[in-house]
């Protein structure tokens, strides 16, 4: 059995970068239902108890969208904070080894998401080596199915932005990172 995670902020705290009104939709609607999908899904199956990745990497069709959703959702709720601090540490030097500075890291990954044609997610994973990678995920995807750990993600789903935003989908990737909480993408790198 699977529960919606809590959000670790108030709906209101991520203003104007993101609504109430979208966090309510996103969060208490579509999250929701991938939660509820899955449950459905996996009730008196093997899977009832395997870890979300898992779940992930052995699936197909239905069960993998819809735990391929909520991992990504769980990721994508958590990474925010309305007090972000600037990134330090391991990560950040790495960002800066391979791609010179942290603004043009950032302008790769808003260009990968604002090309990604149809819905999907922007990731920022990292190897085996540590080694990071900027990928398109379509649909529900996650590099955990190429073996990477998944640290940071921009939901390019319509939902994500659509009410806020409209149309502006490059306006509401930019806006983001001023609420990325560096700390907790940090936390992952060094897991
Ligand atoms: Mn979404």
């Amino acid at each position: 059995m699977f529960s919606i995670i809590a959000l670790p902020y108030t709906p209101e705290a991520l203003e104007p970068v993101i609504s109430a009104q979208t966090l309510s939709y996103h969060h208490g609607k579509h999250l929701q239902a991938y939660v509820d999908n899955l449950n459905k899904l996996t009730a008196g199956t093997a899977f009832d108890t395997l870890p979300l990745e898992e779940i992930v990497k052995q699936s197909t069709g239905a069960l993998y969208n819809n735990a391929g959703q909520v991992l990504n959702h769980n990721l994508y709720f958590t990474q925010f904070t309305p007090n972000p601090e600037e990134s330090s540490g391991k990560l950040l030097r790495q960002i800066e080894k391979q791609w010179g500075t942290l603004d043009a890291f950032k302008a790769e990954f808003e260009s990968k998401g604002v090309t990604l044609f149809g819905s999907g997610w922007v990731w920022l994973s990292a190897d085996e080596e540590g080694t990071l990678h900027i990928t398109q995920e379509p649909n529900a995807g996650n590099p955990v199915t190429r073996g990477h750990k998944p640290l940071l993600t921009f939901d390019v789903w319509e939902h994500a932005y659509y009410l806020d935003y409209q149309n502006r989908r490059a306006a509401h990737l930019q806006a983001l990172w001023q609420i990325v909480n560096w700390q907790e993408i940090e936390r992952r790198y060094n897991r």
